[in-house]
């Protein structure tokens, strides 16, 4: 399918720039304006923690809403972590690096609060029953924000796998300007890992971001460990776990989706492609990629829909797989899927719609953020005409099977994992592209 519309690729550093600053919006804490890009932010939620007497506050904002869910949050710093970790010539092209390791120090800096000496750690920070009943901007919000905690009773190892991920990324990304810090990430990140591996289970959320897998986690975090320590007993580890089953029973070397906040076996096969010489990594990675390429349904405008909830995610989380495979064989077989998948989130789709708020000439002006949006709900509780401020970089949800934009309560929503899969599609696309001469 051809188009008449501008062409999108040569614009893809100002997506990642936009992309980026996003995060900007769902800060939270006491110091939420400073070095902030939206000026309609400021200070929220600065007693979280209060009830514990522990100081939990930082960090961000999960979606829309203001709970912090520690899981997706950790799994977007990873995914960020690793994208600025490989891809830095991309950051520094696009001059994202300074903003990225703030963004990223902003997650660990809480990730390193939610574990305390005696062993506890905090995976979630307000409530979802009572986030929900409140419509309005965080500033405002005085609703009780309980706790919930894991410890050596309580499995976790999903949660704890990916906040160590997160914490050893952060090592190798800031052991050059701060070492001290760095090390307290990468002390804290074995901590972490050696609760989630002697405790081996899900973390008890039933509901919103419910886990279906943490042997990936934990071999995420063992991969990141042996990239920061090079002790062979992570990398033993990291091979042992990247090939357990998940809670449903699916075989992780026969892979039928893409990475996200669940499931991160694919990414954990591309960096073991890199450290070991088995090839059933690089063999999962490519059977993935052409499952996606041959079985997942399609819209008509060519854009890959393995699901409603999340379907920009999950194409951009799949593009960035292609794109590092890409990168480590030397095959060119999957860029032409990336880019494509990419160029369609951009505006290269039938309703010519972008769906990174504030990129190109149309776009979604009702995204599903409380911060943002600054309006009374409809009373069946949909939102009522555009946001009184703009959402700028923001990845939404999508369209339907039919490529349509609908505001159903659903293809609005944003959140940080979305964003985490779009900056690593596009950062790591960048970066190829440098390496390979692309931009002049
Ligand atoms: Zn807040
Ligand atoms: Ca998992």
């Amino acid at each position: 399918m051809t188009f008449n519309s501008v062409v999108i690729a040569q614009n893809e550093d100002i997506a990642l720039r936009y992309a980026v600053k996003f995060f900007d919006a769902n800060k939270c804490g006491p110091d939420v304006g400073e070095n902030n890009v939206f000026d309609w932010r400021g200070p929220c939620h600065i007693e979280d923690g209060n009830s514990v007497n522990i100081d939990l506050t930082g960090g961000y904002h999960t979606d829309g809403g203001h709970v912090k869910y520690i899981l997706p949050q950790a799994y977007s710093a990873s995914i960020l972590g690793w994208s600025l970790y490989e891809n830095k010539n991309a950051f520094e092209f696009t001059d994202m690096t300074e903003k990225s390791i703030s963004i990223l120090k902003r997650f660990t800096d809480l990730l390193l609060k939610a574990y305390t000496s005696d062993g506890n750690f905090y995976y979630q920070i307000g409530l979802e029953g009572i986030d929900d009943v409140y419509w309005g901007a965080p500033e405002e919000q005085d609703s009780p924000r309980p706790v919930k905690v894991i410890n050596q009773d309580n499995p976790g190892s999903d949660v704890l796998g990916q906040a160590s991920a997160a914490l050893s990324l952060m090592y190798l990304n800031y052991k050059d300007i701060d070492s001290a810090y760095a090390q307290k990430c990468l002390d804290t990140a074995k901590v972490l890992y050696k609760m989630g591996k002697e405790n081996k289970g899900p973390y008890p959320v039933k509901e919103k971001y419910k886990s279906h897998s943490y042997y990936d986690d934990l071999a995420w975090a063992a991969v990141w460990l042996y990239s920061a320590e090079r002790e062979e007993s992570y990398l033993k580890d990291a091979v042992k776990y990247s090939i357990q089953q998940d809670l449903r029973g699916n075989d992780p070397l026969e892979h039928k989706t893409t990475m996200y906040w669940d499931d991160v076996y694919l990414p954990t096969f591309i960096k073991l492609m890199d450290y070991t010489r088995n090839t059933r990594y690089r063999n999962a990675v490519e059977q993935n990629l052409n499952h996606w390429q041959n079985e997942i349904k399609e819209t008509p405008g060519g854009l890959k829909y393995l699901k409603k909830n999340g379907v920009l995610m999950y194409a951009a989380s799949e593009s960035m797989i292609a794109l590092m495979y890409s990168k480590r064989t030397g095959t060119s077989k999957y860029i032409e899927f990336a880019k494509s998948q990419i160029n369609y989130i951009l505006g290269e789709n039938p309703f010519y719609m972008s769906y990174l708020i504030g990129f190109g000439g149309r776009f979604p002006d009702n995204p599903y953020h409380k911060a943002a949006n600054g309006k009374e709900l409809t009373d069946k509780g949909k939102i009522k005409g555009p946001a009184e401020n703009l959402l700028k970089g923001a990845l939404v949800n999508g369209p339907d099977i039919e490529d349509r934009y609908i505001n159903d309560g659903n293809s609005n929503r944003v959140a940080l994992e979305y964003n985490a899969s779009f900056v690593g599609a596009v950062s790591t696309l960048i970066n190829n592209n440098l390496i390979n001469g692309i931009y002049e």
